[in-house]
């Protein structure tokens, strides 16, 4: 297929662009390099030894979408957004125009361009702190920051476009923790500035760029105090989007589905994980909980296993290695990389 791939160089859909290549489709990448760099889909072609199209510019503007829509789309993977929660708080009104404002541009130029098939990237912060665990996918929806809140309007949105047009599929995938990087250790995450996610902190901390992880609340109602999470590894994340693209094609509709493995793991079995992997010391404080986190947000994800034919294969041993290796090939991330 001739694919589509907005925010196709930032951490999750530069992975998923090798895949998208060596599968045999023909890919087109709309970035406007706020969040990433270059030099990732350089390595993604190096990586899948095939070229790609890449459109740098931003998907609010009409000029960069009619030249990224040129010569012909059959679907559109829509990864491009803002997804730091606590800058969200700060900017909202950054977050719902590049986000949502975003989105409308986006599927404006699809019904420009007769293209009806869509797979967006959501995000397990549509459940907020869900009432059981794991969670499925028709639990209650209820988001607690502005962030949040764009996921689930996009959401919405791709949900009422879908049913004003019979032909029209769409494809929500709800990830959980995506972590890790390409086994190479050509491709990884890259988060500009002091990183707010735990898995690229437990890094930096390991390769000497940090000095310690603070740990945000140790007096969580769980086995050792701190908070669980699905972590997934982004490979396996990765082949989701194989398996959603064709799903769309063979399905009418909008589905959601959750990303993840089923299995939570704690910030303190992270960071032993993660020194296991990496045979550094990962010095640690514990300070107050972070504003808006939740105990536990694990995933049922039983129907994306049956229906999308999907299953996350790796786990903690390969995300963390994957992330180490990474990390050490990369000490500064792509910033000092040609
Ligand atoms: P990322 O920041 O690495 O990638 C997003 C890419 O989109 C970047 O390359 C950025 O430059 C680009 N972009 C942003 N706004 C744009 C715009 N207006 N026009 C063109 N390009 C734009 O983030 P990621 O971790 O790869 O996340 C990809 C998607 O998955 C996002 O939608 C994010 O909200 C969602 N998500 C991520 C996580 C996670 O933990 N990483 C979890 C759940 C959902
Ligand atoms: N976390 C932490 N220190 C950090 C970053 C995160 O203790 O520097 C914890 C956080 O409180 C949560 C878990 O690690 O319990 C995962 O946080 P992350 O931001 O990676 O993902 P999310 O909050 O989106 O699930």
């Amino acid at each position: 297929m001739n694919l589509l791939v907005t925010g196709g160089a930032g951490f999750i859909g530069s992975h998923t662009c090798v895949l998208l290549l060596e599968a045999g489709h023909r890919v087109t990448v709309i970035d406007n390099l706020c969040n990433s760099a270059a030099i990732a889909l350089a390595r993604v072609q190096e990586l899948a030894g095939k070229p790609l199209r890449f459109v740098e510019g931003d998907i609010r503007n009409p000029d960069a979408l009619a030249r990224a829509f040129a010569g012909g789309i059959d679907a559109v993977i829509h990864f491009a957004a803002l997804k730091a929660v606590g800058e969200s708080c700060e900017q909202p009104l950054r977050y719902f125009d590049n986000n949502i404002g975003g989105t409308i541009a986006l599927m404006q130029a699809m019904e420009a361009h007769g293209v009806q098939r869509l797979v967006f990237s959501s995000s397990a912060t549509v459940y907020g702190q869900p009432d059981r665990v794991p969670v499925k996918e028709d639990a209650p929806l209820r988001v607690t920051n502005p962030y949040g809140r764009t996921k689930l309007v996009m959401e919405q949105l791709i949900q009422d476009w879908c049913a004003a047009r019979p032909e029209a599929s769409a494809v929500l995938l709800r990830y959980f923790n995506p972590v890790g990087a390409h086994p190479s250790g050509r491709i990884g995450e890259d988060p500009r500035g002091e990183p707010n996610n735990l898995m690229p902190y437990i890094a930096q901390v390991a390769v000497g760029r940090r000095e310690y992880l603070r740990i945000y609340g140790d007096d969580y109602p769980t086995p050792d105090g701190t908070g669980i999470r699905d972590y997934l590894h982004v490979m396996d994340l990765a082949e989701a989007h194989l398996k959603a693209v064709d799903y769309a094609a063979a399905h009418a509709g909008c589905e959601a589905f959750n990303l993840g493995t089923g299995r939570g793991y704690s910030v303190r079995e992270m960071v032993a994980a993660f020194e296991a992997a990496s045979g550094r010391a990962i010095p640690c404080w514990s300070v107050e909980r972070r504003a808006g986190d939740v105990t536990e947000l694990t995933a049922d994800p039983a129907q994306a296993n049956a229906r999308l034919q999907w299953r996350a294969t790796r786990g903690l041993e390969a995300m963390c290695a994957d992330a180490w290796r990474w990390q050490q090939m990369n000490p500064e991330g792509f910033t000092h990389v040609s």
